[in-house]
């Protein structure tokens, strides 16, 4: 992670909390700016069928790596750590990477599952993906010191929950059954939401009202998948509504944008990312739909096998939303070694987005530099 281009605590003293106008306004700006623009893109990749056999290269898939919530959730537990000391608690992974975790927890962070794991008054941190009240109440009752490092992201899809079951609309919730972000957003309305776990869910929905149904997400899907099951769905409720702005994050749709721009030409594609990382998994099945020959997602170098690279020419490689980017260079020096130093890098979108630390630490921070003064 470059702590240049992170939220800094200065920077974080703007009234950018989840929901306040300052972070929806970079919501907004984020849609403008970071849209891809696949007609700027040096065409590297385009030069169409794989080469068959000779020159060994690396495409190198750009945006890729650390999304503006994962990095805001990374940098709130090493402030934390920084400004209260070890240990800190943390709810859940921080964000889905195994690296990320253990880095962390070597300087103190305590990963548990849930609150009733932390000793009453501690100090608890929730992950990036997000919780539901309940998960806020329990951790009241236990007078636990709260820090909700939720990615302003999910926190929309959890406000548009609200706000559909407050109008006793039936919501189907397009994402994966068990995955946190899930659980977190269903939980906002459970009596309204119904989760729908691919295209082959669509039949065993009911609703109540056929003309007042909605459908919202998971932010980190296939867009193509997820758009065969809203296809489906509104093959049973033609006046289905669609979410009033993207569900699905612009950084898991970037990613996903220039892994299909480089997989035609690829031999074999590289995801670095954990296994529990969705967006990381979306992107070895998008690669694989959209002509990568081969595609392996690994949590490091370390777990590549050398017998991948037989007859290979070209290797793409991504990385995930919470994969920092040393695993992806550490990746390209293994490939280099093994005679894949021609590296090209393809982008198609630019990223600029950032998000500030959440509100009760730079509550703290402020207070503290307040203080010093
Ligand atoms: S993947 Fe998207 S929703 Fe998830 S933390 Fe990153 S920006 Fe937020």
């Amino acid at each position: 992670m470059d702590g240049g281009d992170s939220p800094t605590g200065d920077e974080a003293d703007g009234p950018t909390a989840p929901g306040d106008a300052r972070a929806e306004e970079q919501i907004a700006e984020h849609g403008a700016s970071s849209s891809p623009d696949v007609a700027g893109v040096a065409d590297a990749a385009a030069g169409g069928a794989r080469s068959g056999g000779s020159g060994k290269r690396v495409l190198l898939a750009a945006p890729r790596g650390y999304c503006a919530g994962v990095d805001r959730a990374v940098i709130a537990v090493e402030k934390a750590l920084e400004h209260y000391g070890a240990p800190v608690y943390v709810r859940k992974e921080i964000v889905h990477n195994k690296h990320v975790v253990a880095t962390l927890s070597e300087r103190g962070a305590v990963f548990v599952d849930e609150t009733d794991q932390v000793p009453e008054g501690a100090t608890v941190i929730f992950s990036a993906h997000g919780v539901s009240p309940a998960v806020h109440e329990s951790a009241a009752q236990r007078q636990l010191k709260t820090i909700d490092a939720t990615c302003p992201l999910v926190t929309k899809v959890h406000k548009e929950a609200v706000r559909f079951a407050k109008d006793d609309y039936d919501i189907l919730l397009v994402g994966h059954e068990g995955h946190e972000e899930v659980e977190g957003t269903a939980g906002e309305a459970p009596q309204h939401v119904q989760l729908v776990d691919g295209p082959e869910s669509v039949d065993a929905v009911t609703v109540r009202d056929p003309e007042k149904v909605i459908w919202l997400s998971q932010t980190t899907l296939s867009v193509d998948e997820t758009m065969q099951t809203v296809e489906r769905l509104r093959e049973r409720f033609p006046t289905l509504q669609d979410p009033p702005s993207d569900d699905i994050c612009y950084a898991t749709q970037n990613r996903q944008v220039a892994v299909k721009k480089i997989a035609p030409s690829c031999d074999l594609l590289v995801v670095v990312g954990s296994a529990n990382s969705s967006n990381s998994v979306r992107l070895v099945e998008v690669g694989l739909q959209h002509g990568a020959a081969a595609s392996y997602r690994v949590d490091h170098k370390g777990e590549m096998d050398e017998s991948w690279l037989d007859g290979v020419s070209t290797v793409g490689v991504t990385s995930g939303a919470s994969v920092p980017e040393i695993l992806v260079t550490d990746l390209l020096a293994w490939l280099a070694e093994r005679g894949y130093g021609d590296v090209e890098e393809v982008r198609t979108a630019s990223e600029d987005l950032l998000f500030s630390l959440p509100r009760e630490l730079r509550a703290d921070l402020k207070a503290t530099s307040a203080a010093k003064h």
